[in-house]
């Protein structure tokens, strides 16, 4: 059998290590990434390449060549798919030809902009891979100010690192208030104060129309007509899967769609990861990336497994700042859950309970909460039967 996976992020390294690990000898695991870096990184350590110069490519490397090789899988660096073959089952690239029997796409996502003017000028940048990250840090040697468009858990990260760079950090979100996935506004508004006692400016309710310069980025322009100078952009506005491989051959909607098993509208195919979308999800994140991409290359040797959908949980990852929500932390009345609650000046903890379940949460400066609260949420357990650990941990919520 020749199995091929297109994509090295997290959900290509989790295939091929079940691919390996189960397949039936004399078969072959070939993969391809275009980047060219050697080996896999993590993409939740770019934040903090931005912010330390001292880091290098290689420390962000969680798994180099040599661990390919022990799992007998034949990377291919810096050798982009062009285009897959649907009738002959091959891939082709830039370089050559490759039959497949069994295929996954784990393409990942771009970023998505929105239509920006002036997106086009130097010094506006996505924030998505390494090579990203290698350009920001090298502008942040000459840039003094900073405008992160999007307040979510990327762009907060972001604006950190440059704001710990030295850069004049300014954050505009369209939403209301701040992680607008993850927060509601009481939160959202104390998550904004802490951040601007830590000298970021945070504009909410604002959209950024127009970028302005000669050649470089010199100011954006929002809807409502202010103008704050820059020099530098960067775009945190979410993803857009890397679906184009499977145009007018696959059933897409916003994703590469994909059935319970993992494999697309044509046998043999599958896809995981942030390409990938499971009764009309799109998760965008490393645990969903990583479960579909083990039950996907499961399924590719053995059809046997099914899917159910992952939980969500994020995590701010800003030092000595607190954030963690797990599942879809919407407003409650729109949900129906019973809500428990604690507020004060930097911490905010929410709980959405449903049949003695929670269903949701948010926790926000309570360090200690988060361990206890994650496992009660993710394990399904009971919250009556928890009552004492969770007074423990958060003895003021009501
Ligand atoms: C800066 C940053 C921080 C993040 N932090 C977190 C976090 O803390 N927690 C969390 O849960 N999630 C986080 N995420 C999201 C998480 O990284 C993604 O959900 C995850 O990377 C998805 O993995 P993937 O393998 O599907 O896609 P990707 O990681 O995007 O990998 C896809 C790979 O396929 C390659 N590729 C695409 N098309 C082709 C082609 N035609 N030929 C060859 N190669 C191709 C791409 O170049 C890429 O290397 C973060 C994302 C970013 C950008």
């Amino acid at each position: 059998m020749k199995y091929v996976v297109i994509g090295n992020g997290v959900a290509g390294v989790s295939a091929i290590q079940v691919l390996s690990k189960e397949k039936p000898s004399n078969s072959t695991v070939l993969q391809f990434t275009d980047e060219p870096f050697p080996g896999f990184y993590n993409r939740p350590k770019i934040p903090a390449f931005i912010e330390k110069n001292e880091m290098t490519i290689e420390d962000t490397i969680a798994y180099n060549l040599d661990w390919y090789k022990k799992l007998d899988v034949d990377l291919h660096i810096q050798e982009k798919v062009e285009k897959i073959n649907f009738e002959m089952n091959e891939v082709l690239s830039n370089k050559a030809a490759y039959p497949f029997d069994r295929l996954l796409i784990a393409t990942g996502g771009d970023c998505w902009c929105p239509p920006i003017e002036g997106r086009h000028l130097k010094h506006f940048y996505s924030v998505r891979s390494l090579n990203d990250a290698l350009e920001i840090r090298k502008r942040f040697k000459i840039s003094k100010k900073a405008i992160i468009i999007g307040g979510g858990v990327l762009g907060l990260e972001i604006a950190n690192a440059a704001t710990n760079q030295g850069q004049n950090t300014t954050v505009i979100e369209f939403f209301p208030h701040l992680l607008p996935r993850q927060l509601d506004e009481e939160g959202g508004n104390i998550l904004k104060r802490i951040l601007e006692k830590r000298g970021i400016t945070i504009h909410v309710n604002k959209e950024v129309q127009r970028v302005i310069g000669e050649e470089e980025v010199q100011a954006v322009i929002t809807k409502d007509g202010v103008e704050i100078s820059t020099d530098i952009v960067m775009v945190c506005t979410g993803i857009k899967p890397r679906v184009d491989l499977g145009r007018d051959f696959l059933e897409i909607n916003r994703g590469i769609i994909v059935n319970d098993y993992l494999e697309t509208s044509q046998e043999d195919i599958f896809a995981a990861g942030d390409c990938a979308e499971h009764n009309g999800i799109v998760y965008g994140l490393i645990p969903p990336s990583i479960q579909q991409a083990r039950i996907a290359a499961h399924n590719m040797i053995n059809m046997d497994t099914r899917y159910k959908g992952s939980k969500i949980s994020s995590t701010l990852k800003v030092t000595d700042l607190f954030l963690s929500s797990f599942g879809y932390t919407g407003k409650e009345s729109e949900l129906g859950y019973g809500v428990r609650k604690y507020i004060n000046e930097e911490e905010y903890v929410k709980l959405f309970i449903h049949n003695d379940k929670i269903k949701a949460a948010i926790i926000l400066g309570v360090k200690k909460a988060i361990p206890t609260i994650k496992t009660i949420f993710t394990e399904e357990k009971s919250v009556s039967d928890h009552e004492t650990k969770i007074k423990e941990v958060l003895p003021e919520l009501s």
